[in-house]
């Protein structure tokens, strides 16, 4: 049986930041189990620009370090700002 749902989250990716598995839908969008990140295309289309992404307001990069370190993802005041432009 074999039934699509639009936003259904059947696709394996590995996750941006901490390479486990996570289920996202055909948009690329789903939010890791392991550590919270919030999986968009927009982060790999936008990566090397240090663009920044809704939800997560926190470049790509960043977001590595930030949870290698075991830090939380926390935008500094520039990337929320960045971010404000961009969407506003
Ligand atoms: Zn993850």
């Amino acid at each position: 049986m074999h039934t699509q749902y639009p936003f259904e989250r059947n696709i394996i990716k590995k996750c941006d930041i901490c390479d486990n598995i996570v289920l996202v839908d055909e948009f690329g969008h789903g939010r890791c189990e392991h550590c919270n990140w919030a999986q968009s295309k927009s982060h790999e289309e936008s990566e090397g620009y240090h663009k920044i992404s809704y939800p997560d307001l926190v470049p790509l990069s960043k977001a590595r370090i930030q949870y290698k370190n075991g830090q939380p993802f926390t935008p500094s005041f520039e990337d929320f700002i960045n971010g404000l432009l961009f969407y506003s």
